[in-house]
């Protein structure tokens, strides 16, 4: 899916940044068959990710990850239940651009990462087969919120988690 283009305003189209809610568990679900369903159709397509974190490291490779609040919302979700992550290092990660939930080479959410993070790839595979396939996933993605009647807010991953963190209710 291709970011959005600020306004002629010059308000970036995320803005405002809605604050993260509790995932509905059929929402959940839903993402994650999306999730499961993706990564079958890469390895049917030969893509190999080897998993080194470099195009996590968002300062160095020039790159923002954007992702739907409904995927947002299961990975903080999803965090918040199974990791131990000392909210200072969030937010020092958080202040230099680089995502949370990276911990060296290793994603900490790996089974619930969004779909920018799955179909982003350096340099393996068909590049016009995998834009179909991303194209495909999204719209999909999109059915999903829009089924449930969710808020279709698309943006930069980090500038939503910052802007809800420290969240009182619903921490990493
Ligand atoms: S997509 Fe490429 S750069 Fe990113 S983790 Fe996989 S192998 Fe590394
Ligand atoms: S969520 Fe995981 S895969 Fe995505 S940028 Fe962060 S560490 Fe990398």
């Amino acid at each position: 899916m291709t970011p959005p283009l600020p306004s002629s305003s010059g308000t970036a189209p995320w803005e405002p940044i809605p604050a993260a809610s509790p995932p509905d568990p059929r929402v959940a679900a839903a993402l994650e068959a999306l999730w499961a369903e993706c990564d079958r159709r890469l390895a049917d397509l030969g893509v190999q990710c080897r998993a080194c974190g470099q195009c996590c490291d968002f300062p160095r490779r020039g790159h923002v990850l954007f992702a739907m609040k409904a995927e947002l919302d299961v990975c903080l979700d999803w965090a918040r239940r199974h990791l131990a992550t000392d909210p200072r290092d969030v937010r020092r990660r958080l202040d230099a651009g680089l995502c949370p939930f990276q911990d060296g080479p290793r994603c900490r959410i790996h089974p619930v990462r969004p779909l920018g993070c799955r179909i982003f790839f350096c340099k393996t595979g068909d590049a016009a087969q995998l834009e179909r396939l991303a194209a495909d996933l999204h719209d999909r993605l999109r059915s999903i919120v829009r089924d449930n009647e969710l808020l279709q807010w698309y943006g930069p991953a980090l500038a939503y988690i910052k802007a809800i963190w420290p969240p009182p209710t619903h921490p990493i």
